[in-house]
């Protein structure tokens, strides 16, 4: 089915197992409910990658260098 799958080189295949976890409430600064406690990336339960993780990042770089 796959090319390669049952090659003599495979040591190990195995399936990737997500769990997703809650989402914590955050407003458009990434702050929660507790003043001053900031969630952005997978902490935040928002993202679940590289990209979205890493752009959260920069947009909270960005807030935090024009206040
Ligand atoms: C096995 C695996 C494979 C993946 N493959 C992909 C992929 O192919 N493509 C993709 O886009 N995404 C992939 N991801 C998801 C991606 O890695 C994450 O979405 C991304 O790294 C999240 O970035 P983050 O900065 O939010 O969190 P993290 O990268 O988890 O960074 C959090 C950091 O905070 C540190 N930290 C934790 N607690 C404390 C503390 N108390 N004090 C100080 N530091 C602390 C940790 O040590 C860590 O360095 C994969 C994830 C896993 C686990």
């Amino acid at each position: 089915m796959v090319p390669g799958f049952a090659s003599t080189e495979t040591l190990l295949y195995g399936p990737e197992v997500k769990f997703y976890s809650n989402k914590i409430d955050i407003d458009e600064n990434f702050e929660t409910n507790i003043k001053g406690l900031y969630c952005l990336g997978d902490s935040s339960g928002w993202t679940r990658g590289l990209m979205m993780a890493s752009l959260m990042g920069v947009q909270m770089a960005k807030k935090l260098l024009l206040n």
